[in-house]
């Protein structure tokens, strides 16, 4: 059995994770004493690798594609909002040896618009583009929001209204051929396309005077969606690097009862880019 406590990042592929350098800055920072790994694991091998990790004294993971909605399977207990998304991106295992499973995707993006970049989302109207299993994790914390609209767009139209459903129609889902002429104060780029240097088919005038773009994916270079963003004139054109930090210090949060101080990991990781 380790006597240093054992985190750790699962999913497909994971060799360019930044989470292992995020959470051993935020051990360092709060004198914790941690180790947290990324560990290659696939669909097929989850249940076998997750079962492992606990029954060698692993404490807590992060489940990131392609196996949040396995992670929400496999946890014994769920939070609202992990039961709200279907998906699970934390593990954690508690006192009584059952396993807690926690979304905080959704309070990481929206820790880094409010609180990092200042954005106010009530009364304004927001777009997601994508209705993947990103889009499923934010939803119900910008709802919370109280946004004066919020439209998701997807490719494959069908998903977006069937995720309607699901949220009992909070929102309104539709295809990317369905966006005209109705401008929106946020954009927020929820689809993998930026992962393959893509841009979803939008619009002309799809983003309002003073507009915010914010893409969920991060690179060392500008994403093909903050580049859009840039084009549109959006008063800011964000990449999803904060978000990926905010969410990862609610899960430090609930394996270790510290809140991390989050901007001096983010100043450090831009420096880096
Ligand atoms: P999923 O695979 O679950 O969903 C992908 C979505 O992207 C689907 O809606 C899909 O549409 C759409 N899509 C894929 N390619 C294209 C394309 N070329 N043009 C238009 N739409 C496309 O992925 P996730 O939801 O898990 O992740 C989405 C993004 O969010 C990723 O870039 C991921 O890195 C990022 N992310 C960032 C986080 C952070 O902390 N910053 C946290 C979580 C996710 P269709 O249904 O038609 O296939």
């Amino acid at each position: 059995m380790n006597t240093i406590d054992q985190y750790a990042v699962f999913g497909s592929p994971i060799n360019h994770s930044k989470s292992p350098r995020i959470h051993r800055l935020f051990a360092e920072q709060s004198h914790q004493n941690l180790d947290y790994v990324a560990q290659e694991v696939t669909a097929e091998n989850f249940v076998t690798a997750v079962t492992e990790f606990f029954a060698q004294g692993g404490k807590g993971l992060n489940c990131t594609v392609p196996l949040k909605e396995l992670a929400y399977r496999f946890a014994t207990q769920k939070t609202e909002r992990a039961k709200a998304a279907k998906a699970v991106n934390t593990l954690a295992l508690r006192p009584d040896g059952s396993i807690l499973g926690d979304n905080t995707d959704g309070i990481g993006l929206v820790n880094d618009l409010t609180v990092n970049h200042g954005i106010v989302l009530k009364d304004k109207r927001v777009l997601i583009l994508g209705a993947g299993g990103a889009t499923r994790g934010i939803l119900a914390l910008l709802l919370e929001q109280k946004p004066d609209c919020l439209i998701v767009a997807n490719r494959t139209a069908e998903k977006a209204l069937q995720l309607a459903i699901e949220f009992n129609h909070s929102f309104d889902g539709c295809g990317f051929d369905d966006l005209h002429d109705q401008p929106f104060d946020l954009i927020l780029n929820a689809t993998s396309a930026s992962l393959s240097n893509e841009l979803p088919p939008l619009p002309e005038n799809l983003l309002a005077k003073n507009g915010v773009c914010y893409d969920l994916a991060y690179g060392n270079t500008p994403t093909a969606f903050v580049r859009w963003g840039k084009l549109q004139n959006a008063s800011k054109s964000l990449d999803g690097l904060g978000m990926l930090v905010e969410q990862a210090a609610e899960a430090f949060a609930l394996w270790r009862s510290v809140r991390p101080d989050t901007k001096a990991v983010i100043d450090l990781l831009n420096t880096e880019r």
